[in-house]
């Protein structure tokens, strides 16, 4: 059976955006451009006015981006960087591949990183902290800066989820050393295959950046500067990626309008558990809309069965995949989330029908009759 209702239709938007993105992919090649051209400088230019910093790097993935941000920082052997315990497995694979050691941290209520449990897990040892800003709206930073300075840390902010969110009105990915961001097609702003970037105001750090994606070489010099690798984005997405940051923020509009809905048709109803957060200082732009219900995997199958496609990320933590060697410190948070997420869809292309659709099918999981 197909689905009633999508997680995500990228055809959809295609279709939406076709005459632009078209325009765009013609522009490429027919000057093939494609390599470190323009429209990866054009990209970049408004990716780091969007964000709010001074520059943005263009790499091939969010996991590029935590990598070469963790070598900026000079992060290495015999180093331990604090993460969160949910998160994506990339954020602590970054630390791993640096040669230095995860240290995992429990979440709050709101998914992410808790400040209050990081002290504890501080040693002489820690060389950085990578808050993620999970499913659209951003870890403590104020808090996670202060902490920072006290302890002498470097901050790389893994905010893939979190392109548009802001704290007191400064932006995601403008906080720390750098900001990471994945254009992985399904985010916030996606792209059409695997696409990362930087954002930092350090411009020591944009240029080390710039050489590591193109092998350690200076493409102005032709100097080798350092062993480096190749994980440049590519100047073809970066043309699809300019098109689509010029939709953001009617986007991030769209998504806000789509989670009140949700919230409108489903607040209320015991043992379940909707992504609205008190705190009037955090602005959330919905890349995910994940609840957590009591009945944890029945509830997912319910929605799945009546066609409603729904993500479960992540049922079992990374630090319980017995072949990635991580330290389990005890992460009751985490656990009770793992349990019970499941993020309902949420994505531009989905029209309010679609999200009543998905109200009525929570709803009658729980046996209530439609809202109103
Ligand atoms: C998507 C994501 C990444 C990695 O992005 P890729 O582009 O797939 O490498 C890292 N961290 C978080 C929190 C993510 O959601």
């Amino acid at each position: 059976m197909s689905a009633r209702v999508r997680f995500v239709n990228a055809g959809k938007l295609y279709s939406q955006l076709k005459d632009e993105l078209d325009a765009a992919y013609f522009d490429v090649m027919t000057h093939g451009d494609l390599i470190d051209r323009r429209h990866l400088r054009s990209f970049e230019q408004h990716l780091a006015e969007f964000v709010g910093t001074k520059y943005a790097v263009g790499l091939n993935s969010g996991y590029d981006a935590l990598h070469v941000s963790l070598r900026a920082a000079g992060v290495g052997p015999g180093h331990e960087v604090i993460v969160p315990a949910h998160t994506f497995v990339a954020t602590a694979s970054a630390v791993v591949n640096v040669g230095a050691r995860p240290v995992l941290v429990d979440v709050g209520a709101d998914f992410n990183i808790d400040v209050g449990k990081v002290e504890e897990a501080v040693t002489p040892r820690t060389k950085a902290i990578i808050p993620v800003h999970l499913s659209g709206t951003m870890a403590d930073m104020p808090s996670v800066m202060k902490l920072a300075e006290r302890h002498g840390l470097a901050v790389v902010e893994d905010a893939c989820q979190s392109l548009g969110a802001s704290v007191d009105g400064r932006r995601a990915g403008s906080w720390g050393l750098t900001g990471c961001w994945s254009f992985y097609p399904f985010k916030i702003l996606g792209g059409y295959g695997d696409g990362g970037a930087i954002t930092t105001n350090d411009e020591a750090v944009a240029r080390f950046a710039r050489r590591i994606r193109y092998n350690g070489e200076d493409r102005e010099t032709g100097e080798y500067h350092g062993h480096g690798f190749t994980c440049l984005l590519d100047n073809l997405q970066a043309a699809f990626l300019d098109v689509k940051l010029r939709h953001l923020p009617d986007w991030i509009r769209r998504r806000k309008a789509l989670a009140a809905r949700y919230r409108a048709g489903l607040e209320g109803i015991p043992g379940l558990l909707l992504p609205h957060y008190a705190d009037p200082r955090f602005d959330h732009v919905y890349q995910n809309y994940t609840v957590r219900s009591d009945r944890g995997e029945a509830f997912s199958a319910h929605l799945r069965e009546h066609g409603v496609e729904v993500l479960t990320q992540w049922r079992k933590p990374y630090y319980r995949h017995s072949a990635l060697l991580l330290e389990d410190r005890g992460f009751p948070v985490t656990e009770a989330i793992s349990r019970e997420v499941c993020s309902l869809p949420m994505a531009v292309e989905l029209d309010d029908a679609e999200v009543d659709f998905v109200i009525r099918t929570v709803r009658s999981f729980y046996g209530l009759e439609a809202a109103e």
